[in-house]
């Protein structure tokens, strides 16, 4: 059965493996804003089906570890996830052009409102790209568990 520590590992090596193509073209402040946004949701993925139902009985599979679960988080990794991450790289784009412009008027308070605005919209990017993958791997990972192996 995995522990914490497994679940953690492996959810955050498949979300980098599978984020490393977004970083591309990116500048180095979108590139480390969007990498600690995919830090966070490749953890906070790997977690939260345990936080929901804790491995601490049988109904540690519940919803949160079902199939079904697992079918709602690859209709949404092949179907929305491309669209969400568009959108929140776009508006990160807009708030740098946003950034620019500000600046150039003389009105730095707002400029570097502007700036972290776009660190964060990457940010969340990176996020909304990692948390499904980890869940998803913590499934997977769970799923190879034997009955025979439980702790219960
Ligand atoms: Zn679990």
């Amino acid at each position: 059965m995995s522990n914490r520590l497994e679940h953690v590992s492996a959810g955050f090596a498949i979300a980098s493996i599978t984020g490393c193509a977004s970083l591309k073209g990116l500048t180095t402040e979108e590139t480390l804003a969007k990498t600690l946004g995919m830090l966070a949701g490749s953890f906070v993925g790997s977690r939260t089906p345990d936080w929901i139902e804790p491995p601490v009985g049988f109904n540690h599979w519940g919803p949160a570890h079902s199939r079904r679960m697992a079918g709602v988080l690859a209709l949404y990794v092949g179907a929305l996830a491309p669209i969400v991450n568009d959108e929140l790289a776009a508006t990160s784009r807009a708030c740098f052009e946003w950034d620019r412009e500000l600046a150039s008027q003389g009105r730095p308070f707002l400029a570097n409102v502007c700036w972290l605005l776009g660190l964060l919209f990457q940010g969340l990017a990176g996020f909304a790209q990692a948390f499904p993958v980890a869940y998803a791997t913590h499934l997977g990972m769970d799923q190879a568990t034997r009955k025979s192996d439980l702790p219960w």
